[in-house]
């Protein structure tokens, strides 16, 4: 039986590890890095990554590519959560991964995406360069390799968001005048 789980995973694995199709999030500066790497001199469709899509629903990787700030993050977790499973997520930049330059005196920049959402690759840097993200790209793969599906209610119980959405997206966002700064830091 184990024969055939483990051969069953490779193949699984293989499959999910050669086909990660990223979300185009972009939300400053560094999403110009991920950009570039989807042009020819990078050739991310190497790894059978280059196919950027528009919709949560399309992508199974979502490549946080910049600042994210408090006003933004209801909906970077609804799009996550609208991403189909398995899914991945790559923290890429200073600014994603802690909050970056804005980390010390910012009332609006997340203090790191994880407090939102699982990270699965952090990616420093400010902002890291194409070779860097491919790099990640490469970690990740290596990552995805090691799991087997015997394992899979672990996984899925490890990838949800961190924070729920109230239906009343204003009100997570403006309880009162300084509950802003708070946001998304809860658990
Ligand atoms: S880490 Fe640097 S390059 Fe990336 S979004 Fe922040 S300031 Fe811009």
């Amino acid at each position: 039986m184990k024969v055939i789980i483990s051969a069953i995973d490779f193949i699984y694995n293989w499959g999910r590890a050669n086909s990660l199709w990223p979300f185009t999030f972009a939300t400053s500066c560094c999403g110009i890095e991920m950009i570039a790497t989807s042009a020819a001199t990078f050739d991310i469709a190497r790894f059978g990554s280059e196919v950027f899509r528009a919709s949560p629903r399309q992508a199974d990787l979502l490549i946080t590519a910049g600042t994210i700030t408090h006003k933004m993050a209801p909906l970077l977790v609804r799009l996550y959560e609208q991403m189909p499973e398995p899914k991945y997520v790559i923290a890429m930049g200073a600014c994603t991964v802690t909050g970056g330059m804005f980390a010390d005196a910012s009332y609006n920049v997340v203090r790191g995406v994880d407090k939102l959402i699982p990270v699965d690759i952090y990616l420093g840097g400010c902002p890291p360069r194409p070779e860097a993200l491919l790099d990640a790209i490469i970690k990740l793969q290596k990552k995805i390799k090691t799991e087997t599906i015997a394992d899979r209610k672990k996984y899925l119980e490890a990838h949800k968001p961190r924070v729920k959405i109230v239906d009343n997206v204003d009100l997570a966002l403006c309880p009162d005048e300084f509950e802003v700064y708070e946001w998304g830091l809860k658990e």
